[in-house]
């Protein structure tokens, strides 16, 4: 097994002073406050970043409302057209930005060039087409004439003005594209700020914005911890927050949106996600949806699933297979190609899990394969399989964010959806079936933002995607994310 050798431009980028990227480049900050950027899959610092502080923020958000008077009057196909040079310039850069951002995420290279380029360019494209597309509506008004006059209306989409994108560790290139990528093509400026864990890959693609035409200030990036996220929301000068990360956080955003004189608040929050196996499903296919519900990524998806719910008379069989499957996975480092299954994403989600590990034993729950963390540099925990006692036990109630799939065996069909319902978010859940009248007739009783049937974790850019209940509020994709991106304006006329 060996590592892939790091292109001599990520070695230069990651060797650099980064700055704050403001107003089109990179500029220093106005105080010292810095944070590492460590690589878990070694353990090592491979960067240093500004923790930007209430000046910085100053500066950030007069740039962005500058870059919003300009952006919001570009004609809609060329802001289209940006967006598709951008496309291109993140697979002309592919290799680049994937080793980048497995260095500071410790993500299989193959997933950072699949997902956080390929992907992201793909949903790039489909956002671009919705720039020549978003229009209002005219109307009739309903008011009787009294004295011959008439009336008529319509309706504008408006751009909401200067966004916050806040974003978490896991897919930190993607999840960026997408609010930036909704609030470009809506006419509206951004200022991103990413996890403290994962800043790098943001800072060279804002780079490669402006080399596709992006006016300064459209686009600013400002790297630090969870108070710069907070003193975005609370300035003035932005008008809506779009959020992704954890439910309790996610709360404290919505708060501060809401208490900042109704800042505009997306959020889009983890959940406790539900994949539930019907007794037809053969032992292969079983098998080998729940490694794609479960353990893709760590099971460092949001959208992941966490709860698995097989029949009685299979769940034996299931586990048994699955500990088999897992045992031969290749774990390693995430520049060897041939990796399958790689680090967490940093030192505090590790211990983070280990603290499940020893939850699950504690609840006198049965460990059926993994539970420890691993013997080697670097933040690995085994992929875990663990066979709850109820539906209560906190293996089955709190997120765990990894790769731990918590089974509960169930009798019958009613019993099995009062379980898939039994949590307090609601962001995804699968049904895997060849019964696809059972399926159809199933999906309405489930309560989640998206129900996958015979798949799991897939986004496609085209189908909207949000939570429901604590899992979040509003829906990115699709033609969904105008109404969170825009304002509605009306105009009506006498004549
Ligand atoms: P967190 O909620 O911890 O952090 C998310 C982002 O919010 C980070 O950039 C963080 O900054 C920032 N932040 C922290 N505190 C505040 C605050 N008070 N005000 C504003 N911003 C703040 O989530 P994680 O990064 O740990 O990500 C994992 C979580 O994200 C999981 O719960 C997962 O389910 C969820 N998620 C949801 C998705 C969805 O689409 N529904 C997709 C992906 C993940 P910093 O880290 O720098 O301190």
């Amino acid at each position: 097994m060996s590592d892939i050798a790091l292109l001599p431009q990520v070695e230069a980028f990651l060797r650099r002073d980064h700055g704050l990227f403001i107003d089109g480049h990179y500029v220093p900050s106005q105080s010292s406050q810095t944070l590492e950027v460590i690589n878990p899959a070694t353990g090592k610092v491979i960067a240093t970043v500004i923790d930007a502080q209430a000046a910085d923020i100053e500066l950030a958000v007069a740039s962005a409302r500058h870059g919003f008077k300009q952006w919001s009057q570009t004609a809609p196909a060329v802001r289209g057209n940006v967006l598709l040079k951008l496309a291109d310039l993140l697979e002309q850069n592919r290799e680049e930005l994937a080793q980048i951002e497995t260095c500071q995420s410790g993500k299989i290279i193959q997933i950072s060039r699949a997902f956080e380029v390929d992907q992201a360019a793909h949903f790039l494209r489909y956002y671009a087409g919705w720039a020549t597309k978003i229009s209002g509506q005219t109307l009739t008004p309903s008011l009787p004439s009294f004295a011959g006059e008439r009336y008529t209306a319509f309706t504008l989409r408006e751009p909401v003005g200067v966004v916050v994108g806040i974003v978490p560790w896991n897919f930190s290139t993607m999840i960026a594209i997408w609010k930036l990528a909704s609030a470009l093509v809506t006419g509206c400026s951004i200022i991103i700020k990413p996890s403290e864990f994962t800043p790098l890959t943001l800072l060279r693609i804002a780079e490669l914005a402006v080399q596709a035409g992006l006016p300064a200030g459209v686009l600013n990036v400002l790297t630090g911890g969870g108070q710069v996220g907070k003193g975005l929301i609370e300035h003035p000068g932005t008008d809506k927050v779009s959020f992704t990360g954890s439910v309790p956080t996610g709360i404290a955003v919505g708060r501060a949106a809401m208490g900042a004189g109704l800042t505009r608040a997306t959020l889009e929050l983890g959940g406790k996600n539900a994949a539930a196996f019907l007794r037809d499903v053969p032992l292969e296919t079983a098998v080998n949806g729940i490694i794609e519900a479960g353990f893709l990524h760590s099971g460092q998806i949001c959208a992941a699933a966490e709860r698995f719910f097989v029949h009685r008379s299979q769940i034996n069989p299931v586990m048994e297979a699955l500990a088999q499957r897992l045992s031969a996975l290749n774990i390693g480092s995430p520049l060897d190609e041939r990796t399958e299954f790689g680090p967490v994403t940093h030192r505090q989600h590790q211990a983070k899990l280990e603290g499940f590990f020893a939850t699950a034993r504690a609840e006198n729950n049965t460990i059926i394969y993994g539970g420890q963390p691993m013997d080697r540099p670097g933040c690995y925990v085994e992929p875990t399989v663990i066979l709850a006692n109820s539906i209560n036990d906190t293996l089955l109630t709190e997120e765990t964010f990894g790769p731990i799939a918590t089974f509960l065996p169930y009798d019958d069909e009613d019993e099995l959806l009062a379980l898939m319902n039994h949590t307090a978010g609601g962001l995804s859940a699968s049904l895997w079936t060849n019964d696809l009248g059972k399926a159809l007739r199933m999906v309405p009783a489930i309560n989640a933002g998206t129900v996958w049937v015979n798949m799991h974790t897939l986004l496609d850019p085209a189908v909207p995607f949000g939570g429901n209940k604590s899992s979040g509020i509003g829906r990115e994709f699709g033609n969904a994310f105008i109404e969170d991106y825009t304002e509605l304006k009306s105009v009506m006329m006498r004549y």
